[in-house]
């Protein structure tokens, strides 16, 4: 998927720093407000956590912290036109493939959440044996991230957009009129850079913000597709059913640095639990699990804004709702890179927050 620009000559307006969901979807945002763009990605497109997650667009889920809520629903109110475009663009669908959630509740029902009856629990899940558990009925979806892997790609192609793969970037310098990218394989320029370099976007070279890896290990387990149709969610378990009797359960939540490989007993206790509440889930002879990387951060909330060097821009940290918030992110990172006032107020999210990050990029040589 490279470019098709000699990278000395070519000075796009933005380079973006990783191809995840946040990466590009800023790229096809940008290119729609008309700026020329080049992603650099140190490995495969959409290979990372991008690529692991469940997929859910959580809106309502009670773990999220309430200063995000205004970007959630942004986000959620620009899903329908963000995968329109995708396919307008590329042609291919992303299908949502669930439209509501039980979410489980304890004794305190919180502000807003509509307890689920019997009846929708039996028509919307008849596999599920909630025992002594209480489900909320949320209207919210999920994708399958499979799907936008080879989407999205093809979506900032199509839009204009250029893709670098297997290139790291290790440095950037602000000049007078842009930005000078080192990456492993030569120097590149352009007027703005933005780092989307999700659970690795706390390097160095990329100004030092207090992001943080936090791992989560997924399986798939198998059913007939009408036994279960909504995403549950339960204590220490989830899962995201996906139209055709697949249904992804996850998922850990453990601070185990930069290691993505997958333990037996992890995956195990996530597939007893799952067992345990639609015990017709079985798996395939075939091992079908993985391991991805969240972006975290001190105060479970993304950074978006301006970085301390001139031109320099961060857009990560998206922990758990990567999936959901991209559309969202595209909009008011395009909007504040145009010197826009952005639609939703985003000091929540500055990366000034960070007092005791080490702001000031790694220079390139
Ligand atoms: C198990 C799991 C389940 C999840 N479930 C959900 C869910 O249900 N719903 C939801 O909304 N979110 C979910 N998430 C969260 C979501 O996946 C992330 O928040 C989101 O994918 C972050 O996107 P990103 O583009 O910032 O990061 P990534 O997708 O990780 O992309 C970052 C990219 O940057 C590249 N990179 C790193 N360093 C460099 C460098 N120096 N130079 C060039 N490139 C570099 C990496 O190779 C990578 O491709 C889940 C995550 C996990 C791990």
């Amino acid at each position: 998927m490279q470019g098709s620009h000699a990278a000395a000559a070519y000075h796009p307006d933005a380079i973006l720093a990783g191809g995840g969901i946040i990466g590009l979807t800023l790229a096809v945002e940008l290119r729609r407000r008309g700026l020329s763009v080049t992603v650099v990605e140190r490995g495969q497109a959409m290979s990372s956590a991008s690529w692991a997650a469940g997929g859910m667009l959580a809106v309502d889920d009670p773990q999220n912290p309430s200063a995000l809520m205004p970007l959630c629903r942004l986000s959620r109110a620009l899903y329908p036109e963000f995968l329109e475009r995708v396919e307008l663009l590329c042609g291919q669908r992303v299908p949502l493939r669930t439209q509501q959630a039980l979410q489980y509740v304890d004794a305190q029902v919180p502000h807003g959440l509509r307890m689920a009856t019997r009846e929708p629990i039996a028509a919307l899940a008849p596999g599920l044996e909630p025992g002594d558990l209480q489900f909320a009925l949320l209207e919210e979806g999920s994708l399958d991230p499979n799907d936008l892997r080879t989407a999205l790609p093809a979506a900032v192609l199509a839009a204009g957009g250029n893709i670098l793969e297997e290139t790291t970037v290790l440095g950037v310098k602000a000049g007078a009129s842009g930005v000078r990218i080192q990456t492993a394989s030569g120097v590149l320029s352009a007027g703005v850079f933005v780092n989307c370099c999700g659970a690795w976007a706390g390097d160095a070279a990329l100004g030092g913000l207090p992001i943080a890896p936090v791992k989560g290990q997924m399986l798939n387990l198998h059913c007939a597709p009408e036994r279960l149709r909504c995403v549950v969610r339960a204590p220490g378990v989830y899962l995201i059913p996906r139209g055709e009797g697949r249904v992804t359960i996850g998922s850990t939540i453990e601070d185990a640095g930069f290691d993505e490989t997958v333990r037996e007993a992890s995956i195990a206790a996530l597939a007893e639990r799952a067992r345990a509440l639609v015990p017709e889930l079985q798996p395939r002879p075939q091992a079908e699990h993985w391991a991805g990387l969240r972006p975290g951060t001190p105060d479970a909330l993304p950074v978006l804004g301006a970085a301390a060097m001139e031109h320099c821009w961060h857009a990560t940290g998206h922990y758990r709702d990567g999936i959901l918030l991209a559309p969202a992110t595209a909009r008011l990172m395009a909007q504040m890179i145009l010197g826009e006032t952005p639609e939703i107020p985003v000091g929540d999210f500055s990366p000034r927050r960070f007092a005791t990050a080490r702001e000031g990029f790694r220079a390139a040589s």
